[in-house]
């Protein structure tokens, strides 16, 4: 039987399975997967035991870590990911987490003097193509804490992530096939200038004004609405609100 063959080959490659005790004591710190049913937390325990398997965590400057808080972070990091399966991680292996905010030194270029300066940026978490994913532990910790205030920082840079996995990061990660592109595109593109302009002009928006620095990062802040505030999302935009439930599934927040 070729397919009982290809199981058996395909099962020497399972990763451990996450022990029951650690898999319990972890859920009931993480309200976004705790109020998933059966099945995704099923579904959800498989995924973040590849993740484990297959990433690999560097605690930095005093950063302390253990197996559940690497687990907490796995499962937020895996949420996402739900729909596509573990596929939708791949191409990167390298998390380093810091103990708090972080500070990253960038080149500015400005365009109409043509000077290049260097100012350093603070962050609480990055995602860099092909590369490492960046935390901030103390804000990994707060999203846990308050789970529904609309931001969750561990989701935003793996939508950053998923949206790299086509090339450099343009709000339009690769799709399944039951979402059209062009349908995603045009609703994003209009919510999206949409904001930009209420931003522009100074109005209070209900989806974080920050999302308005460029597509890529409206897409990262309106998936961190979509896992912790649908409602709100729901109501800045239901177009949008609709093609995040498609591609993510539905979002398990209360509200
Ligand atoms: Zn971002």
């Amino acid at each position: 039987m070729a397919g009982a063959w290809w199981r058996q080959w395909l099962s020497r490659f399972d990763p451990p399975a996450i022990p029951d005790v650690l898999w319990r004591r972890t859920l009931s710190a993480c309200p976004l997967a705790r109020r998933l049913d059966d099945d995704r937390q099923n579904e959800l325990r498989r995924i973040a035991a590849h993740f484990l398997a297959r990433k690999r965590f560097h605690p930095l400057a005093g950063a302390e870590l253990d197996d559940r808080l690497r687990l907490l972070i796995a499962l937020q990091a895996c949420l996402p990911a739900l729909r596509q399966g573990s596929t939708g991680l791949r191409g990167w292996r390298e998390i380093l987490v810091y103990p708090g905010e972080f500070k990253v030194r960038r080149s500015h270029h400005d365009e109409h003097s043509g000077v290049v300066s260097e100012a350093d940026d603070v962050l609480i978490g990055e995602a860099w193509e092909r590369g490492p994913l960046i935390l901030s532990l103390a804000d990994v910790q707060l999203d846990l804490e308050q789970p529904w205030d609309g931001y969750n920082v561990v989701v935003h840079e793996m939508a950053h992530k998923f949206d790299m996995l086509d090339g450099a990061p343009d709000g339009v990660p690769p799709l399944p096939e039951e979402i059209s592109r062009r349908d995603w595109i045009v609703a994003f593109q209009r919510a999206y200038d949409h904001l930009s302009n209420d931003v522009a002009r100074g109005r209070d928006t209900l989806i974080d004004p920050y999302a308005a620095e460029g597509p890529d990062e409206f897409f990262a802040v309106v998936s961190e609405l979509h896992w912790s505030q649908p409602g709100v999302l729901k109501r800045a935009d239901p177009m949008v609100a609709a093609l995040l439930d498609a591609y993510y599934g539905p979002s398990p927040a209360p509200y």
